[in-house]
């Protein structure tokens, strides 16, 4: 029986061995013997791939190390980390189809990524939410790079002390570039020009797609809305606050425009 790579997850941690990788065995590794919802993954270098949510931890005695699928960024090789994310957001999206949306009835598996519903043929597949996520920067009168300044906000919703970037969820009917200049607005009453997409990168948490621009200050005086943010302010590259950690497409477009 050829060897299976393990995405194991209780609640929104994953499982990883004393090494800190994930498991890996022909069969379901031994502790786990109440898990439920197989979700196959695409295959990588000829290993299966495997997730899998738990309702318990295993015992201590197993050794498995439980960690926030954040945290797992920092420890695991980025292929696994990808998968992880994939792993977690189709979970998510099993549990959240379990009945068919139209009719009440259970739905069964189409295939590896969709349902159908026995009931009335309703088929449902694994939403991506859109976000966009936004950096907006002042050039300096000078003309002094370093007295060029980059917007950074504090969200209530942010799990740490660090200062982030400009974001928020694309209506319906809108575009991304809308969407940008919509939220920019709102969260710190500023217009801004020259929007240029730069990178995306699929949120976990349970389910997004964030895609990241860079937009030129044009107007308007910073005027934050407290709802969201509890602080902000303009920063000069040698000045910056804690900035968000590598997991995030925050920090790959702040540094991006630290190396421009
Ligand atoms: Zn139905």
């Amino acid at each position: 029986m050829s060897e299976k790579k393990w995405f194991i997850f209780y609640r929104d941690e994953i499982l990883l061995t004393q090494e800190k990788r994930l498991p890996c065995s022909p069969q379901l590794p031994k502790g786990l013997e109440t898990p439920h919802a197989y979700q196959e993954l695409p295959e990588v270098d000829g290993v299966k791939n495997l997730a899998v949510r738990s309702d318990v931890l295993p015992d201590e005695k197993w050794g498995y190390r439980h960690v926030g699928l954040r945290a797992s960024h920092d420890v695991l090789p980025l292929s696994d980390f990808r998968l992880a994310s994939k792993a977690r957001e189709l979970l998510h999206w099993d549990e959240q189809t379990r009945y068919c949306g139209r009719c009440g009835q259970p739905t069964d598996r189409g295939s590896v990524i969709s349902k159908i519903c026995s009931n009335c043929g309703n088929e449902l597949w694994p939403t991506v939410v859109t976000a966009v996520i936004v950096l907006v920067y002042r050039r300096s009168v000078t003309g002094n790079r370093d007295d060029d300044e980059l917007l950074l906000v504090r969200g209530r919703n942010f799990p740490g002390n660090y200062f982030g970037l400009v974001a928020g969820f694309v209506e319906t009917g809108e575009s991304m570039e809308e969407a940008l200049v919509r939220e920019v607005k709102e969260e710190t009453g500023l217009e801004v020009t020259g929007i240029e997409y730069r990178a995306s990168q699929p949120w976990p948490f349970p389910s997004v797609l964030m895609s990241g621009f860079f937009a030129e200050y044009k107007s308007g005086e910073l005027t934050l809305q407290r709802e969201e943010l509890l602080e902000g302010g303009w920063f000069k590259r040698n000045a910056l606050p804690v900035i968000p950690g590598k997991v995030s497409l925050a920090r790959r477009l702040i540094e991006m425009w630290l190396e421009e």
